[in-house]
């Protein structure tokens, strides 16, 4: 997710076409073209095209600080948003998907859009202390046949 990119050898001083830069930062050339979209400048006066290392440099620091939004223990991070946000009331669905696994799904409170994450069924005792959590049935095992109580009946 927030992966580190090499700003070591490129100088703020020089010029460099997209292939150099690409190999330099260690991406592809059609990554360092959709950070263009993004906001990295890219001189395409002529070809090919170029950009300064004084730019590429700052577009990387900008986007390490960008991609440093630490999620909280109640939020998920939403596809849609490209973030980690609250859950839309501020309550997840929690169904338990093995002995030792579960997913947590919500809808997200900026934009709507379901979101969710896996959850360690030991954390919902402390989860349940900072947000609304409703059960949904186990979705495995003879769990389903015992009724729908889900989560309650921990080993
Ligand atoms: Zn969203």
């Amino acid at each position: 997710m927030a992966q580190r990119y090499s700003k070591r050898g490129i100088s703020k001083a020089r010029v460099y076409t997209v292939k150099n830069a690409a190999r330099i930062v260690g991406v592809s050339e059609l990554t360092l073209r959709k950070w263009s979209r993004d906001g990295l400048k890219i001189i395409r006066d002529k070809r090919p095209h170029l950009l300064r290392g004084a730019d590429l440099i700052d577009y990387l620091n900008k986007r390490h600080v960008a991609n440093r939004n630490p999620m909280t223990e109640t939020q998920c991070y939403c596809m849609r948003c490209k973030a980690p946000k609250n859950p839309m009331g501020g309550a997840f669905v929690f169904q338990q998907t093995s002995d030792l696994t579960g997913r947590l799904s919500g809808l997200c409170g900026d934009c709507g859009g379901k979101f969710g994450r896996f959850c360690n069924p030991s954390d919902l005792e402390f989860l349940s202390k900072v947000i609304a959590i409703s059960h949904k049935p186990r979705a495995y095992g003879r769990a389903v046949r015992r009724g729908s109580d889900g989560i309650s009946a921990s080993p």
